[in-house]
Formats: structure tokens, C-alpha cells, sequence
């Protein structure tokens, strides 16, 4: 079975996880296109449910600029 995955990212969407509780109500700057998050979150969010066992490797689209997202490497130190 192939799932197709068209993920997108929109400057108003707010975070899936805490609906922007845990960032002062920000836009969320992350979405992540794998298929077990598929959801958008905001930084705190973001290394939060990616410090979980076999997540870690989940790379975040963000938005910059242009309308294209693209993917990212990061880096939580
Ligand atoms: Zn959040
Ligand atoms: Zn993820």
C-alpha cells in the first residue's frame, strides 16, 4: 500500500498540539510530513513529541518565504 503525502504549510495555521496554549497563541511553525504526526506544532511542541523513541528522525517543513515549503535539517541541542 503507498500512501501519497502532500503535505503544505499556511502562515495562520495554528499548533495541532496545543492550539497554541503552550506558545503564547503563535502560529505554528512547523509542520511534520511523516505519517505518524502528519500535524502542525509550534517549536515548543516540536521537541517535545519529537524527543519520543523513534521520532527523532522526523524533519520539520517550514515556511520561509516563498510559498514552497521545503525540508529542513535540524538540530535540538
Ligand atoms: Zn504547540
Ligand atoms: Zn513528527
Amino acid at each position: 500500500m503507498i500512501v501519497e503525502v502532500k503535505p503544505y504549510v499556511l502562515d495562520d495555521q495554528m499548533c495541532d498540539e496545543c492550539q497554541g496554549a503552550r506558545c503564547g497563541g503563535k502560529f505554528a511553525p512547523f509542520f511534520c510530513a511523516n505519517v505518524t504526526c502528519l500535524q502542525y506544532y509550534c517549536e515548543y511542541c516540536w521537541a517535545s513529541i519529537h524527543s519520543r523513541a523513534g521520532r527523532e528522525f522526523h524533519k520539520p517543513l517550514v515556511k520561509e518565504g516563498g510559498d514552497r515549503p521545503r525540508h529542513v535539517s535540524f538540530r535540538w541541542s
